[in-house]
């Protein structure tokens, strides 16, 4: 098939970024491996920042709505905290990824799963052949939406993202409804887990309980950390369903996302947050930063998608970059953070707005004055530092 733009990979990144190309005219294949609707490994949280980002309501996939927290440090004290608006939505990735494809293929996009790109060429007049294992496609334009590690962006020639961070989840059946308990909050474990946290998810008829965190501290114990969380609850681990692990990509500095004719998107550009692990807005942001690049780039107005890369770094990195800067802080002295939570109002209104999307990281380290702002680098670095020795001392 000849077509303007190919999309590999329909994750909320590929799908969204070919229903923004369509919808400015583009003509869009957009291939997936999987048959779909597939499931992959993932809490399912869509924070409302994150669903803000789509122009229609994603009702139809929502399970559960999270209003609260509750959380335990070291796996004694509780902080339990209520929010004056729904914070986060609970979907199954089966089901929200099969809708934001649906939506792509009402935009005119031409969707094909069960197509697992092999290859990738330029060619001497700077379009793409792309393979399939039964089919050969041609276009002006790729995306690389395949997640960590994936053939596009190998194929195109782009720096994999790290695999700094894991995770291993499962969901622990409740065919009758959710306990009350568990309904419309987030239960969140902090203090033993480094560079992460164990959960809690709340969807229809099961709890997503997972645990995540660097790899070098967290990789050997995860199963370990995943079977005290389920103790905690009255779980047996051994009931846990589909219970599978994975790599969270995260930038590394300096990664190229784009060049003349292609570019990458969510976790094939490493766009993970890394203080909440959450991949799902990074992927719907690329997705719909790239689309009118793409059209410019169509339309012959410029002869690379470079343009996505500098609206990456001007709207998101800021973003990631504090998010570390919070992350190596939290990780390395979470107690003040959740006595903060406990006892300060405005700290948990502060969490809440930015993940509501109504403020920012960088706009909340604003709160600190200069000095503050000035001090963020700096005991990062520290934090970087506890933390690493805490690991190595086991
Ligand atoms: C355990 C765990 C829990 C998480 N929980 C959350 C959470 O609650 N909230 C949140 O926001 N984020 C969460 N994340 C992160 C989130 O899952 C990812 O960041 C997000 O899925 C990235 O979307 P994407 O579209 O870039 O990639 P993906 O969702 O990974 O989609 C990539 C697609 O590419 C396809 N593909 C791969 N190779 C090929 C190929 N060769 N040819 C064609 N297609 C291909 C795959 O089949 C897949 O459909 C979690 C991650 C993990 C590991």
């Amino acid at each position: 098939m000849q077509t303007d733009v190919i999309v590999v990979g329909a994750g909320p990144a590929g799908s969204t970024a070919a229903r923004g190309i369509a919808e400015r005219g583009g003509e869009v294949l957009l291939l997936d491996r999987a048959k779909f609707p597939r499931d992959k490994p993932c809490g399912g949280g869509v924070t409302i920042r994150c669903a803000s980002l789509l122009p229609f309501s994603l009702d139809p996939v929502v399970e559960d709505v999270i209003t609260g927290a509750r959380m335990k440090i070291r796996g004694h004290r509780e902080v339990t905290r209520q929010a004056t608006a729904p914070i986060t939505y609970m979907t199954q990735r089966r089901r929200l990824d099969a809708f934001l494809v649906e939506q792509a293929q009402a935009a005119g996009v031409e969707f094909r799963d069960g197509q697992g790109v092999t290859d990738i060429t330029r060619l001497g007049d700077g379009t793409f052949e792309v393979k399939t294992k039964g089919e050969t496609h041609h276009a002006r334009v790729i995306i690389g939406a395949d997640g960590a590690n994936g053939v596009a962006g190998n194929r195109l020639g782009y720096e994999a993202a790290g695999e700094s961070a894991v995770a291993l989840e499962g969901n622990y059946p409740y065919p009758e409804g959710v306990p009350a308990e568990f309904r419309n909050r987030v239960v969140l474990h902090f203090g033993d887990y480094p560079g992460g946290y164990g959960w809690i998810f709340p969807k229809g008829d099961h709890v997503n309980i997972g645990v995540g965190g660097w790899k070098s501290a967290m990789g050997p114990r995860l199963r370990e950390l995943l079977q005290t969380m389920c103790q905690t609850y009255g779980f047996d681990v051994t009931d846990l369903q589909n219970l599978r692990g994975h790599h969270l990509p995260m930038q590394r500095r300096g990664m190229v996302m784009a060049a003349a004719g292609s570019a990458v998107v969510g976790d094939a550009a490493g766009l993970v947050d890394p203080l909440s692990g959450e991949g799902i807005y990074g992927a719907l942001r690329s997705g719909v930063l790239v689309a009118p690049f793409v059209e410019d780039y169509l339309a012959g107005h410029t002869k690379t998608l470079a343009g996505y890369q500098l609206a990456v770094q001007r709207d998101l990195m800021p973003e990631v970059e504090t998010s570390v800067a919070l992350m190596e802080i939290f990780h390395a002295w979470p107690d003040p953070f959740v006595w903060l939570l406990q006892h300060f109002g405005p700290f948990w209104g502060g969490a809440c707005a930015a993940i509501r999307g109504e403020t920012t990281y960088v706009d909340l380290t604003y709160r600190l004055g200069s000095p503050g702002r000035a001090l963020l680098g700096p005991v990062a670095r520290a934090g970087r530092f506890v933390s690493s020795r805490r690991v190595a001392r086991g």
